[in-house]
């Protein structure tokens, strides 16, 4: 109930008026997004390397609703690829496909994409496309589609699936057939119950069955972590729960997959203690930095995964 309100807020207009208007709301939220400015993203990456952990940057923005937004957007990506180089730290890009116009013109956004993926050939680095909610799956993957026919391979683009959707094998089985990199995530949005599954214990079966497939994919592809970190191994195992970390560590040792044919992934500001226990494991961790004043959406997902968090943001409020 109470998550499926916070994922409606994170769409309203009238809220998002509102609550970027509080100022303890920042306060709040700064504790999952790196900073506004490109240079505080780059510093909270320096941070992470020097524990050696690689990062992937997500300038956000999503749901651009003018052609000139979804230009403006695709510019600032590309920047950043600039930056990213510039500054020699191991971090790649996260990028969502409504933010350079997908929600808006296909076309328009299959040539943003396309600017940003030979900017990122060019630099050596990869981009990788968040999964957005159901009414984009099928054009994202069209638009995957139509990377791979432009040439574009996963040295320079990987894509997420989300395992509480029905289609998620499906759409697995279609990427590891290209051996696209993965990120698998267990899935940030509302669905209505015929298109994803409505049990967190099915989610999370979901979950381990998609991550033995990539993992076998990565057995068989050798793929691997590359050594500026910035090119991620087929398999991204990217959550916060420790069962389904469990397995997927437990799955990797029975097939005799090495660890930098995997790699774990977590979000800014959430189970650092987990994250630095994987790296002293000897696991590749990558952790998302998000950055950017266009907080709210991405923040109010935030809150909807743990409503304990509402608390947390509450407590900022009464330390004014
Ligand atoms: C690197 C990365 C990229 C992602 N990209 C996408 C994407 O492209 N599309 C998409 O739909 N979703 C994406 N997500 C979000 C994902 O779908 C989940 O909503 C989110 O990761 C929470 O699920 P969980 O796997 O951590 O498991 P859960 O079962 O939800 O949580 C397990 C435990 O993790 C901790 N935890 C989880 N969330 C929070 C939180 N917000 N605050 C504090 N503690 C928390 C809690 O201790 C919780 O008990 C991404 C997640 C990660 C880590």
């Amino acid at each position: 109930m109470l998550r499926s309100f916070l994922i409606y807020l994170s769409k309203a207009q009238w809220a998002q008026k509102m609550v970027t208007g509080w100022s303890f709301a920042w306060k709040a939220a700064s504790r999952f997004v790196a900073g506004e400015k490109t240079e505080d993203a780059i510093r909270a990456i320096r941070e992470l390397n020097a524990k050696g952990i690689n990062a992937t940057l997500d300038h956000l923005g999503e749901h651009t609703s003018t052609m000139e937004e979804a230009a403006q957007s695709t510019s600032e990506i590309l920047a950043i690829l600039d930056e990213i180089d510039r500054a020699e730290v191991r971090a790649n890009v996260s990028i969502k496909l409504t933010q350079i116009g997908m929600g808006l013109d296909e076309s328009v956004c299959r040539e943003n994409l396309g600017r940003i993926l030979q900017r990122a050939k060019e630099h050596r680095n990869f981009v990788r496309v968040d999964i957005e909610d159901t009414p984009y799956t099928d054009t994202t993957i069209a638009i995957y589609k139509a990377m791979l026919e432009r040439g574009f391979t996963n040295r320079h683009f990987g894509m997420a699936v989300q395992s509480y959707l029905f289609r998620a094998e499906a759409d697995t089985k279609l990427l590891l057939e290209n051996k696209t990199t993965i990120r698998l995530v267990k899935g940030a949005y509302k669905e209505p119950p015929d298109k994803a599954f409505p049990k967190k214990a099915d989610v999370d079966a979901n979950y381990d069955l998609l991550t033995k497939l990539m993992m076998d994919a990565s057995l068989a592809g050798r793929s691997n972590l590359s050594e500026d970190g910035r090119i991620p191994p087929i398999p991204a195992i990217a959550t916060h729960d420790e069962k389904r970390i469990e397995f997927a560590v437990s799955y990797a040792n029975k097939v005799g997959l090495p660890k930098d044919g995997l790699e774990f992934q977590m979000l800014y500001g959430i189970r650092r203690d987990l994250q630095e226990k994987l790296v002293k494991e000897g696991y590749p961790v990558r952790v998302y930095v998000p950055f950017g004043t266009h907080w709210y959406p991405y923040f109010m997902r935030r809150l909807a995964e743990r409503p304990a968090n509402i608390w947390f943001f509450i407590s900022n409020f009464f330390r004014g």
